[in-house]
């Protein structure tokens, strides 16, 4: 099939393109301001595919600036998107340790000790303490509490009501078509095949869809942009490090709640010092909650799962959440290198936009607004080039788009926030202060620290440990959970003091539950695995087994002959797995030992 232009994933970069591109190629008469090429006479053909079942089955936490949005919605409604408020107050709060279960450093007790002595004088309550301002580049005034789900269907309704462009869920992209150094389409995953790929009953090739552009917006682990990276190489000096875990709930507060809609809370502290935490409270008694589980927190046996309940449980939280009900649950990754992880944003026939582009501002902690602007300067560079009759050639598009780019907010607020986030390589207070100091100086003073892959930096069990479990009874508990095919994580927390967590089945439930109720994950047939374990000898004399511990939809499971178990049923799609791989791939050690192809399924709830 050919059209003019081709877009990979419906997030809030393309939602930004989209939007801004509908708005320009037909006259207020519906007639074409701009020719179509594949279809002459016609407006330019606009097609975007997106993997997920539905449009808006992403997750987000999300309190954004909403300034790009802002622009491309002058008249914005806020009653038209369900679950939206307007940022009404804003806390940041250091979380201590009710438990005394947490790994927190010499410097951090001293901390929390000061904090406990001199609790009368200062905003300490509910084993917590309050900042008493919030700084100014965390703040998020004007801003806006959407859930990413009903925004972004809502986004497509607009778009497609525009009848100027047409955005296809359900339809994962398989590859970038590359011809000569030139990106001319992409290719749709193969249906009616095996496990392996291999053609099966119903088989159907994945089509190859032809354009002049083609626009990858496919966020933190899409892979045609890691495709485009392989045969495109990413720019000097730039690589992708920095990542976190992102899982959260979507929770009816109890019926006494008197949180306002509109109110913002980030924690830092607990349940391990390295673990934020964020509650946003949209109307109708509904929050959404989660926290984020970074790449510098070097425990190799990590749950976000567990550690969520945890977090919730904290009396500074669970005050608002006691009796409350859950209503949906996801997880996703983040890719936190930001600027520095940015890949080639334009070449023949292509541009990358949103946060798979590095648009994400470490320092503020905002993705959304950031990706929706990339796309939107990509959709007014792309008409001024088809206005103009010029072709998508590498040249063109950075004179349109890369220029529009490096002369944008985003660009800038992106450099100041580069090296937010070096200070956490060394140690969590060292991180704090490094932030602290790059917002406050606006980016001109930093906290030194070198970002490295997982294989560099993750300790064994042992080490991480050591001092707090004996190493012999680690052993034990590995022998029994290799007995009962269970991940390590469960048992470690148990016994470094971490209480079990009192499992009601309405807000605290187990975390199959939470796949079923919550996430209501499905995987339909007839697809490959998109988690692939690609050198199976690697994986037999791993000992830092992370994959397992730290998938999200505990979908990856000790397997035969020491290989992991992908149970495709399970995945949520996070990329977890993918970031956190322990051991580097045989000859190419910038890369982990799994591979993540485009699939089908996942989450089935638009409201994260
Ligand atoms: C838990 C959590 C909380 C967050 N909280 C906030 C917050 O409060 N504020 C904020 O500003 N940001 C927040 N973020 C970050 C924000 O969600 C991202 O920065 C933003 O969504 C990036 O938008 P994007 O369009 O670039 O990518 P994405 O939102 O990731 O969208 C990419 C889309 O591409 C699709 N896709 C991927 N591969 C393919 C393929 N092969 N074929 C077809 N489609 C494909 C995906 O399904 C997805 O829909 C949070 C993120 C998480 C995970
Ligand atoms: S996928 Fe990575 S972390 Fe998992 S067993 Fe294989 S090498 Fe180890
Ligand atoms: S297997 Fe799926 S659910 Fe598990 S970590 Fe990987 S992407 Fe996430």
């Amino acid at each position: 099939m050919d059209v003019d232009i081709v877009c990979v994933g419906f997030g809030p970069a393309i939602g930004g393109f989209l939007t801004t591109l509908s708005k320009q190629i037909l006259k207020e008469d519906g007639t074409p301001a701009v020719e179509s090429a594949a279809a002459p006479g016609m407006p330019p053909q606009v097609v975007c595919y997106e993997r997920a079942d539905d449009i808006g089955f992403g997750v987000s936490g999300v309190v954004t600036p909403a300034r790009s949005i802002k622009a491309s919605f002058p008249d914005l409604d806020l009653a038209q998107i369900p679950m939206s408020a307007p940022v009404t107050s804003e806390k940041v709060a250091y979380l201590l340790d009710p438990i005394g279960a947490s790994r927190r450093s010499a410097a951090l007790r001293i901390a929390d000790g000061l904090l406990q002595a001199f609790r009368w004088a200062l905003p300490v309550r509910h084993q917590a303490f309050e900042l008493p301002w919030v700084p100014k580049f965390l703040r998020k005034h004007d801003g806006l509490v959407l859930s990413i789900g009903q925004f972004m269907q809502w986004v497509g309704a607009q778009a497609m009501n525009s009848g100027a462009v047409q955005v296809w869920p359900g339809t994962p992209v398989a590859s970038p078509l590359v011809e000569d150094g030139k990106v001319v389409g992409v290719r749709l995953i193969d249906q009616g095949t095996d496990k392996l790929g291999a053609p099966a009953a119903g088989f159907m090739p994945g089509m190859d869809i032809r354009a002049a552009l083609t626009v990858v917006g496919d966020g933190p682990v899409g892979t045609i942009g890691r495709q485009l990276d392989e045969c495109f190489g990413l720019p000097e000096g730039n690589r992708q490090h920095d990542w976190a875990v992102g899982m959260k709930m979507v929770v009816d507060l109890p019926a006494q709640s008197a949180l306002e809609p509109g109110a913002v809370f980030h924690t830092f502290g607990y349940p391990e010092p390295e673990i934020f935490g964020f509650m946003y409270v949209h109307p109708g008694r509904i929050a959404s909650l989660g926290i984020f589980v970074p790449s510098w927190f070097d425990n190799p046996v990590r749950t976000a799962y567990r550690y969520l309940q945890h977090w919730m449980m904290h009396p500074y939280l669970w005050r608002f959440l006691e009796g409350g009900t859950l209503r949906s649950w996801g997880a996703k990754t983040l890719q936190e290198s930001g600027r520095r992880g940015e890949p080639r944003l334009a070449g023949d026939g292509f541009a990358r936009v949103g946060e798979g582009s590095g648009s994400t501002n470490v320092l503020t902690g905002s993705g959304v607004d950031e990706a929706w602007a990339t796309g939107a300067l990509l959709a007014e560079g792309v008409i001024e080039l088809l206005k103009a009759g010029k072709p998508f050639t590498k040249a063109n598009l950075e004179q349109a788009y890369v220029r529009r780019r490096r002369e944008s907010w985003v660009d800038r607020e992106g450099l100041v926030a580069e090296r937010a986030r070096d200070g956490f390589q060394r140690g969590v207070v060292t991180g704090l202060i490094g932030m602290g100091l790059t917002g406050l100086t606006r980016g001109r003073l930093n906290l030194r620290g070198r970002p490295m892959p997982p294989h560099r930096r993750v300790p064994t069990v042992e080490e991480y440990y050591a001092g707090r479990i004996p190493e012999r009874e680690i052993a034990r508990l590995r022998e029994d959970c290799a007995v009962r095919a269970v991940s390590l994580h469960g048992a470690l927390m148990d016994r470094a003091g971490w209480p079990a967590i009192p499992i009601d089945g309405k807000l605290l439930v187990s975390h199959q539950d939470a796949l079923l109720m919550g996430g209501k994950v499905q995987a339909p047939s007839g697809y490959a695995d998109h988690v692939v374990f690609l050198h199976p000898a690697v994986c037999q004399q791993c000992t830092v087994r992370i994959c397992i511990d730290a998938c999200s939809g505990q979908a990856i499971t000790p397997g035969p002959d020491g290989v992991p178990a992908f149970d495709r049923e399970k995945c949520v799609y996070c990329g977890a797995c993918l970031w956190n791989c322990s051991q580097p791939r045989p000859g190419d050690p910038a890369k982990a030992n799994i591979e993540f192809r485009a699939g089908a399924g996942g989450l089935h709830s638009a409201e994260n």
